[in-house]
């Protein structure tokens, strides 16, 4: 069943039939982005609008800008899975799902083109300026609410372009910090402490005081989004530094 697209941004629907009700508890304040992973963006959109694909998102975006809109907003459209923001697991019924048309790390993961990423921004601001409760800190990557799990869109996606045009949160802290580091196998109050970090910015990790798997995972996705030029899932001094000014900025 077509309708009517929500965007003002040039659009074209093309309707897919994965998509429900949005829990009525929940509102929509979370921008959640994604990179397809496929070959090509119409064989994305091909797998998109069948059923036995089980998934749908509200936009896709193609290598070129052109956008398709897919389900409307007021739906809840199936795109980030079992995931964790801020202790809620029902992602998809809080938040509006962008595919952004990448071959991701299982293919060549190649830059995202200028085209797209303008239209991706221009898309965004156009949700947010509809959605006023997506704040700059609930715009996220799939990776974000589901470490481990999930890497898109990935270390290549320019989160500090969108930042300066508006969209999203970004951190650059004035002090690059050296010296100690957390990683895997370690134990601690300094381990609980960066947890309890991550749980106040939003990610879903238990603070147990082991930097086990979990917290690697989410230390690794938190470096795809916002330390992008070392992604290692090791807490250096820099990591640390860049949790702190998130958290220290936020809306
Ligand atoms: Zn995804």
């Amino acid at each position: 069943m077509t309708f009517k697209a929500d965007t003002r941004c040039s659009c074209h629907v093309q309707p897919a039939v994965n998509f429900g009700e949005r829990a009525g508890h929940l509102k929509i304040d979370i921008l959640l982005l994604h990179y397809t992973g496929m070959e090509s963006g119409d064989a994305a959109l091909d797998w998109l609008c069948r059923e036995e694909s089980g998934v749908s998102c509200h936009y896709l975006v193609f290598e070129d800008g052109r956008i398709v809109q897919m389900v409307p907003e007021e739906k809840r459209a199936w795109h980030a899975g079992q995931s964790c923001w801020q202790d809620e697991v029902d992602t998809n019924s809080r938040s509006i799902g962008i595919e952004i048309v990448n071959s991701g790390h299982t293919g060549d993961y190649p830059d995202f083109p200028d085209h797209q990423i303008a239209s991706v921004i221009e898309l965004c601001k156009d949700i947010i300026k509809r959605n006023p409760l997506i704040i700059p800190q609930n715009v996220l990557a799939h990776s974000d609410v589901a470490p481990g799990r999930k890497h898109d869109p990935g270390e290549k996606f320019p989160w500090q372009l969108l930042h300066e045009n508006g969209v999203g949160h970004w951190g650059s802290p004035e002090v690059n910090v050296r010296g100690g580091f957390l990683q895997l196998g370690d134990e601690g109050e300094p381990v609980a402490a960066l947890q309890a970090m991550f749980v106040l910015y939003g990610y879903g990790l238990e603070i147990s005081g082991v930097y086990d798997q979990k917290t690697h995972d989410c230390v690794f996705a938190f470096q795809q989004h916002f330390r992008q030029n070392l992604v290692d899932g090791i807490a250096d001094g820099d990591t640390i530094a860049v949790l702190n000014e998130l958290i220290r900025t936020l809306s």
